[in-house]
């Protein structure tokens, strides 16, 4: 397999075409926004001096990685002739519903079609195609080219030669790879966000500050960031997304999401990408400094 399709450039679509095209497959980046395709690859770009600059990779494997990356707006133009499409659009269910169905269509018949939603069900995804056996989860962790881990998750149909196929590339990728069965949040957000989310809870009433709380848990647990700060990364509308499949999807109040967590969002406090959550964010600061809503 060496051509791969990636649909959607944004944050996790173009570092999942960066570790592809840095091992040598040819890589087609889809997205419906032109300038979102620039962005990714000015994106790319940055990011592949940063590891030239230290000494990761050179110069020549900078400009093969870059040469390997195509871009295109079509769907149906860019995933004709790919033996794996790694889906990472936005992060809502009927447009994913509509690209896999799109993607039926329009992918060769023995394509793997994998997505990297970090919480919709896979079996959900894969019921909107004639391949349900074809389709996987593939869930990379954010910053790509850094974070280890891939997440493969098994639809309730998917065949077991996929998953094969799907944990030998990732180990070509130089990743590490871990095959968990398709229930609401998978492993990962299924332990994460409820730790957020009692994080959030414990601030909500009165327990501790922001810095306590993230400290305790750096410290205390050998966390490299905080559970707030981690929150604040991600993004608190992503948490309460992937908190409320949980609730849904298990019917247990145990993943009812903090009513703190429902106002910030709510009211626009979305942590890194709105400039503040629980903690504040200036541009080119690196300072941690905790929102002043909460001192
Ligand atoms: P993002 O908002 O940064 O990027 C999404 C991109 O999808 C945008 O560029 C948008 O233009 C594009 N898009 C929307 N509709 C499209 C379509 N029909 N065809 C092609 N492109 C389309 O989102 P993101 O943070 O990169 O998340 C992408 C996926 O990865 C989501 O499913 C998310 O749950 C998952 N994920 C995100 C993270 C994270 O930390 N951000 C981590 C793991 C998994």
């Amino acid at each position: 397999m060496q051509q791969i399709a990636v649909i959607g450039a944004g944050t996790m679509g173009n570092g999942i075409a960066h570790v592809f095209a840095q091992h040598n497959y040819k890589v087609n980046l889809i997205d419906v926004s032109a300038p979102a395709l620039e962005k990714a690859l000015g994106v790319i770009q940055k990011n592949l001096d940063r590891q030239v600059a230290k000494g990761s990779i050179n110069e020549t494997v900078k400009t093969e990685t870059l040469q390997n990356i195509t871009t295109y707006t079509s769907l149906a133009d860019g995933v004709k002739h790919a033996g794996l499409i790694v889906e990472a659009a936005t992060e809502n269910i009927n447009l994913k519903l509509k690209i896999f169905a799109e993607l039926d269509q329009h992918a060769p018949a023995d394509a793997i079609l994998a997505t990297n939603t970090s919480s919709i069900s896979i079996t959900r995804i894969a019921a909107a195609t004639k391949r349900p056996e074809k389709v996987i989860g593939m869930h990379f962790m954010n910053p790509v080219p850094v974070m280890k881990l891939v997440e493969i998750i098994n639809g309730y149909a998917t065949d077991a030669e996929v998953t094969k196929t799907i944990v030998s590339l990732s180990e070509k990728l130089e990743k590490v790879p871990c095959v968990v069965n398709d229930y609401p949040g998978f492993i990962a957000n299924r332990i994460l966000m409820p730790m957020i989310n009692e994080a959030i809870c414990s601030l909500y009433e009165g327990v501790a500050g922001v810095q306590e709380i993230d400290t305790v848990m750096k410290l205390g647990m050998a966390h490299p960031m905080g559970p707030l700060q981690l929150a604040d990364f991600i993004g608190l509308d992503v948490c309460l997304s992937i908190l409320q499949v949980l609730h849904d999807g298990f019917g247990n109040p145990k993943y009812a999401p903090c009513p703190l967590l429902v106002n910030m969002v709510t009211a626009g406090y979305l942590g890194v990408k709105s400039g503040e959550g629980f903690y504040k964010y200036t541009a080119g600061s690196k300072d941690l400094v905790v929102s002043s809503r909460f001192k």
